[in-house]
């Protein structure tokens, strides 16, 4: 019990009296010293930093094994939270453990995503320093979880400030919002964010939260129009069609089965999901009404729903002349137009022809089957996309803050893409090496991977406490993203060199420029060299990338298409012309009488990715690295090689390393004295001098060696966090 607690005056005088004692008799803080230890052999230390031997990974692992089992998820390595999905609910989230972290340093409680969240809103209230917290780890390892968390401790820390009531509601009601449509069911995560997420949290002067903003990045699209075995679409289709009542259901003309709908028939849902999709979508209706999203907008959002969900059941006939067509009685496609309201023939029209502008004339050419079957699944695609876009949009003219002051701070939080790591010689490698044009979807999933491989070197570039990790990572990142030497181009631009060349570029013809081009490249293999090591042989569609976590080979089956992301002018002006608002002005703002061509998918998110690093790069960072313990969802069950393959991954051993070789902690002198002033006859009961007089005393007192710490201008370092967390267990107990 600290003293804030004691509050009778007796209590007082006792705790006092023991502590005095022990000050005063060595053997009773020989006493206290075994029990600490005792404790850490059985539930480990709770920051790594701690650890005798911080160089060996199996300690590492060790300490986290023992941890997770005595249900402590939480560990730092200095002020890095490593987080390990306990994969069952644990009362560590409740009013009173809140309250525990309010202005508490993070020596001073357990471990926890609240004591992030409590030191990142200090430090932006009372130093005024921007804060960001950025959540890593795999899919399914906990991020969004931990993101979640950060929002209800800040709401709950601000609840005694005025009128930030609705604001909060609205920032806590835009996660079941967003998650029904951006999250789906995967092998790896029942609830996987299939996107990426920034989000600020703006707060006044007086440190209530005023707003708020997101960013999202990289919806996976291929999702829409179809899924890996075993897993979803985005949870929103079926929880449409499992909650929406018989009048909307019949004004979307919809049936209440997704089975019978080509975008979700892979996996039947049985019938316990049905009720858990029927209740969320109760939610996502609560939570649109608390972001102020009216009946109207509601009815085009659902409109908009549906009519992908019919678009995918449009089927095309093949005339006698090899061309695709939709017979003119075919429902599918009338129930798209009528939802969408835009002219049904002119959709059967942009469905099944393409009309091309060369030198000024205007020709129109018949689609064949194949062609026509991907215009529409590229208009399902382009529509779900551009709508999920609008959403957050929408999303932010609701959370925009009231009024606008000028200082007005933020905290950003940053979930980052659920990436896969897929370790070498794994399933997923074999299956990529297999992939012979059949599964288009996973070389899809493997171009995003090798953005998302970029995406998080970055983050951990942006950050000064990781400098050494990314020196580690850079060099395969340069084949990826930056130019390597002179004459060379790094890949991405030598893919976008590749689309934007008029004639006829295909994925062939660019693994020839890339293969050419990066020869040499250390990180780089060329399929038409012989691994001499392994002795494997590569497809020829494939070239390997020497990664930080591993050799992946990736496909270049559909890096072209999916880079150019067309989508037939027809089919953008039509729906531009639509009736439904909102699918009106998502359409819209596509320049269409451009002559310059768009840029591709990938230089677009290398640009807003650059944009996101230049915003965190201005806040300072706390780290979240959430670590998944096994393949399973399970509880209680810890797979030592699968953490130890995300240890490296993460870089946590570097992390570690790095802490170990500094001034591990700092604290004013104001703060350390007015927390510690009990451990010292002369700093206790009362001290008058200054601060930085009364930690001298202090150190003094508690026997500091010189090496262990320094004194700076207005601040104690201590190098060692033994002396800290000693000093702490002489408070604690
Ligand atoms: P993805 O990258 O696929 O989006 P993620 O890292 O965001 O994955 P989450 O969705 O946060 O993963 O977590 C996956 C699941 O693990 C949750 O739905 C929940 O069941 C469980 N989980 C995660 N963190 C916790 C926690 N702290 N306590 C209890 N369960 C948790
Ligand atoms: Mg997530």
């Amino acid at each position: 019990m600290g003293f804030s607690e004691a509050k009778d005056y007796g209590l007082l005088f006792r705790i006092l009296k023991q502590r005095s004692e022990r000050l005063l008799r060595p053997e009773s803080v020989q006493g206290v010293m075994e029990h600490a230890l005792q404790h850490r052999e059985r539930v480990g230390v709770q920051d790594f930093v701690l650890l005798e031997d911080f160089r060996s990974e199996a300690a590492f692992i060790d300490n986290l094994r023992k941890r997770f089992h005595e249900n402590i998820i939480y560990t730092y390595i200095g002020n890095v939270l490593i987080s390990v999905n306990p994969y069952k609910n644990l009362p560590i989230y409740t009013e009173e453990k809140t309250t525990l972290y309010y202005k508490k340093a993070f020596f001073e409680a357990p471990p926890h995503v609240f004591a992030i969240a409590d030191n990142a809103y200090r430090s932006l209230v009372y130093e005024h320093r921007e804060q960001c917290i950025l959540i890593s780890g795999e899919s399914g390892s906990g991020k969004t979880e931990a993101s979640k968390k950060v929002l209800e401790y800040i709401a709950a820390r601000t609840k005694h400030l005025r009128k930030v009531e609705t604001v909060k509601d609205k920032l806590l009601q835009s996660n079941p919002l967003l998650e029904a449509f951006g999250n789906a069911k995967t092998n790896r995560n029942d609830n996987s964010s299939r996107f990426g997420k920034y989000m600020d949290i703006q707060f006044n002067y007086e440190g209530s939260p005023e707003g708020g903003h997101i960013l999202n990045y990289l919806l996976e699209k291929s999702r829409v129009i179809s899924q890996m075995s075993g897993e979803r679409n985005y949870h929103i289709f079926y929880q449409l069609i499992a909650g929406g009542d018989a009048e909307l259901m019949k004004h979307l003309r919809l049936q209440s089965r997704p089975e019978v709908y080509k975008y979700t028939t892979d996996l039947v849902t049985p019938a316990s999901q049905k009720l858990n999709d029927a209740e969320q979508f109760r939610t996502v209706r609560s939570a649109m009404k608390v972001i102020e999203i009216g009946e109207d907008e509601q009815k085009e959002i659902f409109e908009i729903v549906a009519s992908v969900l019919h678009l995918g059941n449009v089927k095309f006939v093949q005339n006698d002349k090899g061309y695709a067509e939709i017979l003119s009685h075919d429902t599918n496609s009338t129930n798209v137009a009528e939802l969408l309201k835009v002219n049904s023939s002119k959709l059967r029209e942009a469905l099944t022809s393409r009309t091309i502008e060369a030198r000024g004339d205007v020709v129109t050419t018949p689609l064949d089957f194949e062609q026509a079957q991907y215009a529409r699944d590229a208009l399902a695609k382009a529509i779900y996309d551009k709508h999920f876009s609008w959403l957050v949009s929408r999303l932010n003219s609701s959370l925009a803050p009231k009024q606008k002051d000028s200082r007005d701070s933020v905290i950003g939080i940053l979930d980052i893409y659920g990436f896969e790591i897929f370790p070498k010689n794994s399933d997923f490698l074999q299956a990529t090496n297999g992939v012979k044009g059949k599964n288009i979807e996973k070389s899809r999933d493997i171009l995003k991977w090798l953005i998302v491989e970029h995406f998080v070197t970055e983050l951990v570039r942006a950050s000064t406490i990781a400098v050494l990790i990314s020196a580690a990572k850079q060099h395969c990142c340069n084949a990826v993203f930056r130019s390597v030497g002179r004459g060379c181009r790094c890949i991405i631009s030598i893919l976008d060199d590749e689309c934007l060349r008029p004639g006829d570029a295909t994925d062939l013809s660019f693994l020839e420029k890339l293969s050419q081009r990066l020869d040499g490249h250390a990180h780089f293999k060329s399929h038409q060299k012989v691994d001499s090591k392994t002795q494997k042989i590569m497809g020829r569609d494939e070239f390997c990338l020497v990664h930080y976590a591993g050799e992946v080979t990736y496909n270049v089956n559909t890096f072209i298409e999916k880079n150019n992301d067309l989508l037939f002018r027809d089919l953008q002006s039509l729906m531009a012309s639509s009736g439904n608002k909102i699918a009106g002005i998502c359409f819209k703002d596509l320049n269409l009488a451009s002559k310059k061509r768009p840029e591709t998918a990938i230089t677009q998110f290398k640009n807003s990715l650059n944009e996101l690093i230049k915003i965190l790069s201005s806040k300072e960072p706390s780290y979240i690295r959430c670590i998944k313990p096994n393949d399973f969802k399970a509880p209680m069950s810890f797979d030592d090689k699968l953490v130890s393959h995300q240890v490296k991954y993460l870089g946590l051993m570097e992390n570690l390393r790095v802490r170990r070789a500094g001034f591990a902690y700092r604290r004013t002198y104001e703060a350390f004295l007015e927390r510690y002033k009990c451990l010292s006859p002369n700093t206790w009961p009362n001290f008058r001098g200054p601060a930085r007089q009364g930690v001298q005393y202090l150190v003094e007192s508690l026997k500091y060696e010189k090496e262990e710490y320094r004194m700076g201008n207005t601040k104690i370092f201590i190098r060692f966090p033994k002396t800290l967390f000693d000093t702490e267990d002489a408070y604690q107990l």
